[in-house]
């Protein structure tokens, strides 16, 4: 495809005698927004860590769009505790930006007011905007997110992923992202795509949600997890009112945990 920003044709990638992924064959386009889902193991950090150059792949082809700018929000940040670090001294990791461009990814990114604060002592949610106002600092054709709400509680995702579309409608990026919460993926995604090692079915949420492929990977049955994202909230919730069995399923059970 050649209006596409990154595409892989028949990538592979062994990491030492392991196959991490293989014929991989993906196109990302401007402005889309692409969630993929997996279960663990199943390559989703190799996939995106392949995409931003981080790992080379032993087979196949990346073509990625002349002058590409991609914007990378890791899974994993370690930094160490002991170290002091504020913020604004983080975004000039490793290469120095001055305040003006600091201060326009912060407030991008809904972290405004984070600039002084030690990074030790940010909380999740906080955390996570930092590192996508890092991401924003090259001002992205494309940004890619690994698991970035793992670890944030519901309403904490939530904030983040409208920062996100927030982000996404400022920008005119196109978003690659990886979560296990498919509530998000079925309301924000143009395009859902299942990995297991190799894209198992892609599509729209709708489509992937009933493919076979996908259904037998996460286990779902009929009346599953599933079920729930054509739930329509249409009613109020009365504590003391008996809901019937597909409210009381529905109501606060996100199924994070269940891929
Ligand atoms: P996911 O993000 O879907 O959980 P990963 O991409 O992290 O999956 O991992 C894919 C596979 O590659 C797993 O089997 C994992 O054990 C293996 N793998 C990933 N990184 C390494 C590494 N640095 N060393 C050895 N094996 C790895
Ligand atoms: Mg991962």
């Amino acid at each position: 495809m050649s209006d596409a920003l990154i595409s892989l044709k028949n990538v592979c990638v062994h990491i030492g005698s392991k196959v991490a992924l293989h014929d991989v064959n993906l196109a990302i386009s401007a402005g889309e927004i692409v969630t993929i889902v997996g279960p663990n193991g199943s390559g989703k950090s190799t996939l995106l860590r392949t995409l931003v150059n981080a790992i080379k792949p032993t087979g196949g082809q990346i073509t990625r769009k002349p002058d590409l700018r991609i914007g990378y929000v890791p899974q994993k940040l370690h930094i160490d505790p002991t170290l002091p670090l504020t913020v604004r001294r983080f975004l000039s990791l490793p290469s120095r930006v001055n305040d003006a461009v600091a201060e326009k990814a912060l407030d991008d990114a809904g972290a405004g007011d984070l600039s002084k604060r030690q990074m030790t002592d940010l909380s999740g949610g906080q955390f996570q905007r930092v590192l996508l106002a890092r991401a924003l600092l090259n001002n992205p054709h494309i940004l890619i997110l690994d698991e970035a709400t793992q670890g944030l509680d519901q309403p904490g995702s939530a904030d983040f992923y409208a920062q996100i579309a927030q982000v996404r409608q400022n920008f005119g990026c196109a978003v690659l992202m990886v979560s296990h919460e498919l509530h998000v993926v079925m309301a924000a995604s143009d395009r859902v795509i299942c990995l297991n090692g190799h894209i198992c079915c892609e599509g729209a949420p709708e489509t992937v949600a009933s493919a076979p492929e996908y259904r037998a990977l996460f286990g779902y049955g009929t009346h599953g997890a599933l079920a729930l994202y054509r739930h329509q909230h249409t009613h109020t919730h009365d504590e003391n009112c008996a809901h019937d069995h597909d409210h009381a399923q529905s109501h606060d059970h996100t199924p994070k945990a269940s891929l």
